[in-house]
This record gives structure tokens, sequence and C-alpha cells, in this order.
């Protein structure tokens, strides 16, 4: 849809990192729109994990009697940001900029072995990054180290004019002490994030790190959020609804690609559009549009605003109760093989993927991906923190302890 555009300014964010003197090497793939968990459904195809081609993967493939050097073997970056991911995680850049909707920035990140940070809603300017949901949208930064991460936040936080929901209070500077003692934090762990499609290797690392806190002296505590098991559905209808109408400005006359259909106005959005869009962001539009319909909307959109707010409640309360930081598994299990990803039906599997990462979207939380350790098949394994909202420092501080 955006193919041969040109957008005439700078995003915030980008002009932020350029008036600092960064340079900016390029823009990298993601799936269309930012909707996906995979970095398989761009328009420039999908997105290879450099840890398909990593000694560590392919000896462990050779040992369990698989074909290392088969093509076809290469693994998913995880996303939507997967360029981004794939572009730091091969050194071909200091640090990378994603989107963080319901995990785009740390799914990657946990699958490609990197730092990715989702600050906090409002720490971040949106000025210019092209809309997902907008009331859960933040820019989101990929690096290899968290003092690299904490770097990239100073350049980028603070009030942006642009954008309301910008925080008027100052922020940072972000420079991260080292923290030697843990002994007055505070660990909650989840209990209801233990689901049954989470691997048993991932579960066992999400242990051993709760038990490296507790070794070192911080209080680890089991906490109940209620209504994580809404939390995708509810995350569904939401983004849905949003999308129906932040798509509606594609519609071939402002923006890149148009239709060469001249029968009628109406003629020409609609042959546009379904030329410009994939069948995901389609089908986005579609879902989207019947939830808002006046019979569907109290049942479906009202609704799921007030399953938000319990959402986010649940975390609010435990934060209330003493709880410093949480600490999760980040997804499901390492990369898959691309093939086998598109097996299942890849929207199921996207929904599923989003588990720990969307309900910290709607609460408006940061959350960071740290890699912990590499997995019995080579791959690195992540696990997130969550904290606060506009706790990003003691956040990256703890992360930085963690890593
Ligand atoms: N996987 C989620 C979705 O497809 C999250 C996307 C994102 O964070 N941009 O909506």
């Amino acid at each position: 849809m955006l193919k041969g555009y040109i957008p005439p300014y700078n995003a915030t964010v980008v002009q932020k990192l350029l008036d600092q003197g960064a340079v900016l090497l390029g823009k990298t793939n993601l799936d269309e729109f930012a909707m996906g968990s995979g970095s398989t459904d761009g328009i420039f195809g999908p997105v290879r994990n450099p840890w398909s081609y990593s000694k560590q993967y392919r000896e462990k493939r050779k040992q369990s009697h698989h074909r290392a050097d088969e093509d076809s073997n290469w693994l998913i970056t995880g996303g939507s940001s997967g360029g981004s991911a794939a572009a730091v995680s091969a050194f071909t850049c200091f640090a990378a900029l994603g989107s963080d909707t319901g995990g785009s920035t740390r799914n990657p990140a946990a699958l490609c072995g990197l730092v990715g940070l989702k600050p906090t809603y409002g720490l971040v300017s949106r000025y210019g990054l092209i809309p997902l949901v907008n009331s859960m949208d933040v820019p989101g930064i990929l690096t290899r180290c968290v003092d690299d991460a904490a770097i990239v936040l100073g350049v980028l936080a603070g009030h942006d004019p642009k954008d309301s929901t910008t925080t008027q209070d100052p922020v940072g500077p972000f420079i991260l002490p080292i923290l030697r003692d843990v002994s007055k934090l505070c660990i909650g762990i989840p209990k209801e994030y233990n689901v049954p499609e989470l691997s048993s290797e991932m579960q066992a690392f999400w242990s051993k790190a709760a038990d490296l806190f507790a070794s070192k002296g911080a209080k680890v505590v089991e906490v109940s959020l209620p209504h994580t098991s809404y939390s995708i559905v509810c995350y569904h209808v939401l983004c849905t609804a949003e999308v129906a109408s932040n798509m509606a400005r594609f519609d071939g006359l402002e923006y890149g690609h148009r239709c060469n259909v001249n029968v009628s106005t109406e003629a020409m959005y609609a042959a546009t559009r379904r030329e410009g869009f994939n069948d995901v962001v389609r089908g986005r539009i579609l879902s989207g549009n019947f939830f808002l319909l006046r019979e569907n909307y109290d049942d479906y959109f009202v609704k799921a605003q007030k399953v938000r707010r319990l959402i986010a409640n649940d975390f609010v309360k435990v934060f209330n109760s003493g709880v410093d930081v949480l600490l999760t598994p980040t997804t499901l299990s390492d990369a898959v093989p691309y093939l086998e990803f598109i097996k299942e039906d890849n929207r199921t599997r996207s929904a599923q993927d989003d588990i720990f990462t969307q309900s910290v979207n709607m609460a408006g939380l940061p959350a960071v991906n740290v890699p912990m350790a590499l997995s019995s098949q080579g791959l690195p394994v992540g696990l997130q923190l969550i904290g606060r909202a506009f706790s990003d420092q003691q956040l990256l501080t703890v992360a930085k302890w963690f890593e």
C-alpha cells in the first residue's frame, strides 16, 4: 500500500536520533502494518533469523540427524519488528527501532537473543509512527545489551508537543547504576502465565531465573493476574476495531498505491485496498468493522474496553502490594523453523504467541526482554521483566543486573 511513498517529515524518534548525530542505515522489514508475530507476512518476504546460521544451532541440528545445511531449515525472527531484530542480531548496526503494540519488539528480541524494550506508554513520542492501536502503540528499542537500550531511550524519551499523550514530567537521564544488592527487591511471578502451551524448557529457564533472584536475597512471590486468560480476545477486539478505523486513510488518494480503476471513486477505493493490503490486514479490517457495527458495538467493543480496564487493574493491584518487578517468559518457546511456523494457521499461532506480552500494552506498562541463555537447540531464550508505569529506569537497572 505504501510502495513508493516517501513521507514528507520525520517521526519524532527518527529526528531525535538524527539530532544526536546517529547514523541511520535504513528501514527494516516487518509484518505488513506491524500485524503479526513472525515477520513472515511482509511485502518483502519473510525475515530470516541470523541464528539459523549460527555454529551452535547447526551443530545441534547435526547431532539430531537433521541436515543443518538444508536451506529450508531457517528460523523465523518472531515479529512484527523482525527485520530490526535481525539487523541488530547480525551486528549490522548498534541498535534498531521497532514498534510494540502487543509484543512486536519483545517477541523478536527474545527469538534473536537481544534486549527488546517496550517503554511506558507516553514516555516516547508516537508522532510519525503509523498507528496500529493508538492507545497501545509505543516505539520499541532493540539492542544487544541493556546499557545500549538505556542510551537510546535517553535520546528518545520525553514530551513531544506533537503527541499529546507524552508525559509532561521530566524524564531520564537513564544512566544505569550497577545494582549490587537485590535483597530489597520483590519479584512477582504471575501464576496465570504458566500456560499449557509454554514449552517445558522455557518453563525450566523461568524457574531458574526466579531461583537466581531468590538466591541473591530478593523476595520472590507468586502473584495473580486473574484476567490474563481474557487478554488475547480482548486485544483482538480492540486491535481490529482500531485497525478498521486507522486503515481507512489508505484509500488510494493520499498515500502510495492507487489502482487504475476509474468506474467510480468507490470502485477505485475498493480495488486499491484489495490490491494494496495482504489478507491479514484485510481480515482485521473486516473483523473490526463487524465489532463496530451498531448492533455489536456494546457487546464487543465496549465490553472489551471494560475487560482491558480489569486487566490493567490486575497489574496495579500487584504493584500496590509491594511487588517491584514481574518476571515472566516472553515467548512460548525458542525460534521455530519457518516451514513449521506457517504450517498451522498463522493467525491462530500469532495470537497464542502474544500471551505474555499483550496485556502489558493494554496496561501501558514498561517491559523488557532480557536474553538469558541458549536452549538445548542452541537458540536464544529470553525472559520478560515488567515494571510499574514510568519505572523504566528501575526496570532497566534490574534488567542490567539480570543480563
Ligand atoms: N502480534 C500482535 C499483533 O499482530 C502484536 C503486533 C505488534 O506489537 N505490532 O497485533
